[in-house]
């Protein structure tokens, strides 16, 4: 913590002075702990330039909804206006908690950050899916079916990503709101049982409740007549093999390993300290990031001069508009772990390296005006993260 009525502190307090002098100190008012968190911000590297939107959101500026069971916030069009295509949700279920049964019209994919639950979904065609979850794994709910969450032992947090980014967690469809807003003949008809079955139901939307932790999965089997879903709802991520490059690692999920998710296309990334997310773009879609551990920073190109560079650390999300270009660099001494998220049933991206490589050589060189030192040192196969020994960040 920096103390600004302590001299002894004052060294540390950053000010927006480049390194060549451009600029001139900040005596305030001023939020210290802010700039600190965002020195590319407050010292912008030389190559930034011209209009770029927000790109950045903490879940640490957002309002928590607190609830008996768990709490939940969210990231959607109304704090990041950009990110229209996809918004998230941070959750945490206590031991018992439950999210209680609901739908929307949004698909909703998740990531279990640490803990685990048990889940539960049915289809269009009577077919139901009752699984547990644990750190890593992910789930698919496509638009309009039904689900329920419940924390299992321990508790859970988990990231919840909607395929549209106007999507609230605090505007779906819940079965207390529907029973509070029937009348109770019309429960009574429904259901061939006297109205006063329903005399203590919920006044309105419960969203998340206390309960005890349910018993193992087994005893809570339901056997539909038409059996399980065809497609699992549910996905183990860290089973996956890694992509291992120089710098860090890639496990991709789309709908071509995870059938499921015709919206939605990640990818879970780390990098090394002193490693970088190459120069790239996609082809497809928007990107919505979510940082799970360390502290990176990136820089995003969009054409006409313009580029703009965020730092980013565990809780924050960022966003980068549809085929701009962009990389990221660990800026932390730990590795940096995120997922890139697309609303898309797959995963695809442009490498700057591997676009150049596979041009003819003189094109590159001459456009550029580069020699054969570059052009021989590009790579056919994309390495989405690398790291080169004589790296060192911009001097500020
Ligand atoms: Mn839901
Ligand atoms: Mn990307």
């Amino acid at each position: 913590m920096v103390d600004l009525n302590d001299k002894n502190d004052r060294h540390q307090i950053p000010q927006p002075i480049r390194s060549d002098g451009a600029g001139g100190p900040d005596y305030g008012p001023r939020d210290v702990m802010r700039d600190l968190q965002n020195p590319d911000l407050l010292v912008p590297p030389k190559t930034d330039a011209g209009l770029l939107p927000n790109l950045k959101f903490s879940f640490s500026d957002t309002h928590m909804q607190l609830n008996h069971g768990g709490w939940s916030r969210e990231i959607t069009v109304r704090d990041l206006p950009i990110a229209t295509t996809l918004a998230g949700v941070n959750m945490s279920l206590t031991p018992g908690g439950v999210r209680e049964l609901h739908w929307h019209q949004q698909a909703e994919w998740a990531y279990m950050i640490w803990g685990s639950a048990r889940i539960t979904a049915i289809d269009q065609n009577g077919r139901n899916f009752i699984a547990d979850v644990g750190p890593g794994d992910l789930w698919y709910f496509p638009a309009g079916l039904p689900h329920s969450i419940q924390g299992l032992e321990g508790g859970c947090e988990f990231l919840l990503v909607f395929d549209d980014g106007h999507f609230s967690d605090l505007n779906t469809l819940s079965i207390s709101d529907w029973f509070a807003h029937t009348p109770k003949e019309v429960l009574s008809a429904n259901f061939g049982v006297p109205q006063n079955a329903f005399d203590h139901i919920p006044d309105k939307q419960v969203y998340i409740y206390q309960d005890q932790v349910p018993p193992s999965i087994q005893s809570q089997a339901v056997q539909s007549p038409y059996g399980a879903v065809p497609l699992s709802f549910s996905h183990r991520l860290l089973a996956q093999t890694p992509l291992e490059t120089s710098g860090g690692s890639v496990r991709i999920v789309d709908s071509s390993n995870f059938p499921i998710s015709r919206t939605v296309a990640a990818a879970l990334v780390e990098i090394k300290p002193g490693g970088m997310r190459e120069l790239h773009w996609h082809p497809n879609q928007d990107e919505w990031q979510y940082y799970l551990t360390g502290q990176g920073r990136m820089t995003v190109f969009a054409g006409n001069g313009a580029a703009r560079t965020f730092d980013y650390r565990a809780g924050d999300v960022g966003y980068v508009p549809f085929a701009f270009g962009h990389y990221i660099q660990n800026t932390g001494t730990e590795s940096l772990w995120f997922l890139e998220m697309f609303k898309s049933d797959r995963f695809e991206d442009i490498s700057l390296n591997q676009w150049m490589a596979l041009t003819p050589r003189e094109l590159v060189q001459r456009n550029l005006h580069v020699g054969s030192e570059l052009t021989d040192a590009l790579h056919k196969v994309k390495s989405p993260v690398v790291k080169y020994p004589g790296f060192t960040f911009n001097p500020r």
